[in-house]
């Protein structure tokens, strides 16, 4: 659908809605007691904010509050009570009363008093079980509510047979009528995943209470019908603080497809073990509701007519139900698929949880609750004023948890055997339907987005595989999201390559053959079908995550296979004892055995390709890191030579994405930003300075000046974006002019090049957002990686509408990463890409690694 309608005014263009949050933000604060009204546009889009573009380089991250980890681990356990049949119930353990929470400003519940209300209701009812799916990041339990009528165990056994059933042998589960009628129909409801968008948690709790407690025949029987599942809140470290982001400063919707984040996969897991056929994800504050279903572009790899026959119609409903509320403010919702433009806010990247739970067989909605009370209304609002709006949130959250539970329990059969039927087509590798116009209201040809699913992948094992390690971590992720995996027991031909027994097969004939594919195909340019997109659109971890992936179209494999449930282990020492040995660092495996092996005192050194040398005398803690990393050590050419590597400090000025990435590699990292700096902190054992994000070198006091530029003089640069590009050439480090892409622009790309201290060994894809590149280059810079003639292999990327420029055309073969030791003596690497982002180009963490060595250890010539 891509007709606007005429009530609140949208705002498509995020640079039109960034200047428009500018000025929203340059304005004077609303004085005490006035009840300013929303400026519907800027925070209609601004929910769903990118956060990772420009704007993602101006605060450098943190160090997170270890403190609610230290608190739980003191607070004892969660008690299971009972594990069989429902309720399945546990005595969670209980937080101490936090006065700060965020919650409770707005009326609302705050995270310590989940636990107490969740402990009574399960006292009260036997409809109400909790279990505890997991911990966040800062160590706060996340809860998963069910609510359904109780079950004798062998009743429990067979609803877990059935839904086994409906995913291992649909054709089997569509036949079976007692499966039909005594299939409790599951649904899930997440909250609160955005932390400072609270509601859907205390809808979430209002809802499971009535339901706990009715005494009606309508609730009896929907229980004795349904599983009514609730994450009640999935950032509870988000809730507390106020923010978006949680303990780490991930935004949790964005993380699906990559799930670095223990929140992210807790509820894949909870997805994956309930198989739901319907699931809210409840967010806010839109202005007006916002239901999905999406605008175009739609993913390519849903079977989508499944999805939009339910999703369009439950949108409808809830719809309705708000509207019944009779709030002034709810009389009406903002249906995306209706009311949108293309590009507006699409269901592209299996990023977001609705996304994501569709390749599991959910029909998936976001919805956005309507009133702002997070962020500057949080702060300048009265009390009362907020917590009238928190009530209207409140009331949306629920009405519309209620009305999705009527939907699907009046859909029943639909829901489950259009989940059977997604399951079958994959199994039956059948092409995905063509959807007419008008299928629903609206449906057109700018929705029709398809894809022909390969036969299989293979993920060779032996010679043909570039990094065994990232081999091993790409099929433990595909086991982890439900995909299977298969080993072969013989060697065999496929698509003209011959394969040797050990290598992984993903057989695309399998139920969850959508999301297999979207792991694992390159991705596609898009550029030319929307305007805009709100978030990222290319991502692939066949491309990107650093093993060798093979497509083969149309052959099936034919060789015996064993299923996997965990890859086989990858590391070892493949050296005559006595000799020195060599890891190469190709793979972010590779960096965490450097710095664990320094970290237990073993003295490396760095060979002028990048090459690690481990002395012959370490071979029992060599062994020790490859087993556990998976990482493989060979026999170092003689004689070995090298600089000593000494475990690298880094001050690091980025964002949280590439915080979380370089401790995760092992790196001693200290946050700093220009104010850190400006405070007075001491550099004075920094061997690298990474910066991407905070910190202006102009911005600097004399003292801090004085720091950095002791600093470049005796050691190393990192820089990525336009804030590094900035540093460089504020301060004079490498003779190179930046050149910004379009900010928006973002997806994987084709690099070429592939020498210097970066792109020895690099992969010839990488990833970009706000792409930037290097011209001009002066003396001692030389070009890692170029960006390849035609960039872009999948995502958005366009020229600037008005002046033709920051378009891949002008990227093409321009340096994308360079490296050299300027004029002051520093060696530096600057990154036009996006080697780190988001924790997802797994495949690229090794540039990374390998600049900051090679920073560390240069040593500046002696003038
Ligand atoms: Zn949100």
């Amino acid at each position: 659908m891509h007709v606007h309608f005429g009530g609140a005014a949208r705002v498509p263009n995020p640079r039109v809605l960034a200047a428009l949050l500018a000025f929203a933000v340059a304005l004077p604060a609303t004085p005490a007691g006035a009840v300013p009204t929303d400026p519907v546009a800027p925070s209609d889009r601004a929910t769903r904010e990118p956060g990772n573009g420009p704007e993602r380089n101006e605060v450098a991250a943190t160090d997170p509050l270890l403190t609610a980890g230290a608190m739980a681990r003191t607070q004892g356990h969660n008690q299971p009570t009972k594990t069989a049949g429902y309720p399945k119930q546990t005595k969670l353990r209980v937080y101490p009363e936090d006065p700060t929470d965020r919650a409770i400003k707005l009326g609302l519940v705050p995270y310590h008093g989940i636990a107490p209300a969740l402990n009574d209701l399960q006292a009260r009812s036997d409809r109400v079980s909790v279990e505890v799916a997991g911990q966040s990041t800062l160590g706060r339990d996340l809860y998963l509510v069910t609510v359904t009528a109780p079950e004798h165990v062998s009743e429990t056994r067979r609803q877990d047979r059935w839904r086994q059933l409906i995913e291992d042998d649909p054709r089997a589960a569509a036949r079976d009528r007692q499966l039909r009628d005594g299939y409790k129909t599951p649904v899930w409801f997440n909250g609160n995943i955005h932390g400072d968008e609270w509601e859907g948690t205390d809808g979430a709790l209002r809802v499971i209470t009535q339901l706990a407690t009715a005494t009606d025949t309508a609730t009896r029987r929907l229980l004795e019908r349904s599983r009514l599942y609730f994450t009640v809140t999935n950032n509870p470290d988000g809730r507390v603080a106020g923010t978006r982001v949680n303990g780490a400063g991930f935004d949790i919707n964005r993380d699906h497809i990559t799930s670095s984040q223990p929140e992210s996969r807790a509820v894949r897991d909870v997805l994956i073990a309930t198989q739901p056929v319907l699931m809210l994800d409840e967010h806010g504050y839109t202005g007006t509701t916002l239901i999905e279903p999406s605008t175009a572009p739609h993913g390519q790899n849903y079977d989508y007519d499944l999805y939009i026959r339910h999703a369009y119609p439950n949108a409808l409903g809830m719809e309705a139900a708000i509207a019944a509320l009779g709030h002034p403010e709810t009389a009406r919702a903002n249906i995306p698929f209706r009311d949108d433009a293309p590009g507006d806010w699409d269901d592209w990247p299996p990023i977001f949880t609705p996304m994501y739970s569709m390749y599991h067989g959910a029909v998936g909605h976001t919805v956005e609750v309507p009133m702002q009370v997070n962020r500057g209304s949080y702060n300048s609002l009265p009390v009362e004023e907020l917590r009238r709006r928190s009530g209207i949130n409140t009331d949306v959250a629920a009405a519309t948890i209620r009305a999705a539970i009527g939907y699907a329990d009046s859909h029943r059969a639909a829901l489950l055997a259009d989940q059977i039927e997604l399951f079958r087509r994959g199994w039956a590798g059948e092409a995905q339907r063509y959807i007419p116009d008008g299928y629903v209201p609206g449906f057109g040809p700018e929705d029709r987005y398809t894809t022909q699913f390969p036969r299989a992948y293979v993920i060779p094992a032996g010679d043909g595989q570039r990094s065994p390690a990232a081999a091993a971590r790409l099929v433990d992720h595909l086991v982890a999201h439900d995909v299977r995996v298969r080993r072969a027991k013989a060697p065999f031909k496929l698509a003209g390559h011959w394969y040797p027994t050990g290598s992984y097969v993903v057989d695309m004939h399998q139920p969850k053959r959508g999301l297999a594919n979207a792991v694992l195909e390159a991705g596609r340019d898009i550029s030319a079908l929307v305007p805009q997109m709100y978030d990222i659109s290319g991502w692939s971890h066949g491309l990107l995550w650093g093993a060798t992936v093979h497509t083969s179209r149309r052959e099936s494999p034919r060789v015996p296979t064993t299923p996997v449930a965990v890859a086989s282990p990858t590391g070892g020492v493949l050296a005559p004892y006595g000799r020195d040995l060599a890891l190469t660092v190709d793979d972010g495996k590779d960096v965490q055995a450097v710095n664990a092996l320094l970290d237990a005192g073993v003295a490396l050194r760095r060979q002028d390709d990048g090459t690690i040398v481990v002395p012959a005398s370490a071979r029992r803690s060599a062994s020790e890191v490859a087993e556990r990393l998976g990482v493989r050590f060979t026999a170092a050419r003689w004689p070995a030579r090298g600089e000593a590597l000494t475990k690298p400090v880094l001050a690091a000025a980025v964002a949280a994405d590439e915080l979380f990435v370089l401790r995760d590699l092992g790196f001693d990292v200290r946050p700093v930003s220009t104010a850190v700096l400006n405070a007075g902190y001491d550099l004075s054992d920094v061997d690298t300075l990474f910066v991407s994000s905070g910190l202006s070198y102009a911005g600097l006091n004399a003292a801090a000046k004085s720091q950095v530029d002791a600093l470049l003089a005796r050691g190393g640069v990192v820089t990525r974006g336009a804030t590094g590009a900035r540093f460089n050439a504020d301060a004079g480090v490498l003779p190179a002019r930046a050149v910004a892409g379009r900010s928006d622009a973002n997806g994987v790309v084709s690099v070429t090049g592939g020498g210097g201290p970066v792109g020895t060994g690099a992969l010839p894809h990488s990833f970009v957002y706000a792409p930037l590149w290097f011209t001009d280059l002066g003396a001692g810079v030389t070009a890692d990686q170029r960006y390849a003639a035609t960039p872009l292999v999948a995502g958005h990327w366009i020229a600037d509408p008005d002046d033709g420029t920051g378009g891949p055309t002008d990227a093409s073969g321009q340096a994308a990463v360079v490296s050299g030791v300027g004029p002051r003596g520093t060696a530096a690497v600057l990154f036009g890409t996006e080697p780190l982002f988001r924790a997802h180009p797994k495949g690229l963490f090794a540039q990374v690694g390998r600049a900051i060595f090679w920073t560390a250890t240069h040593n500046p010539p002696v003038t």
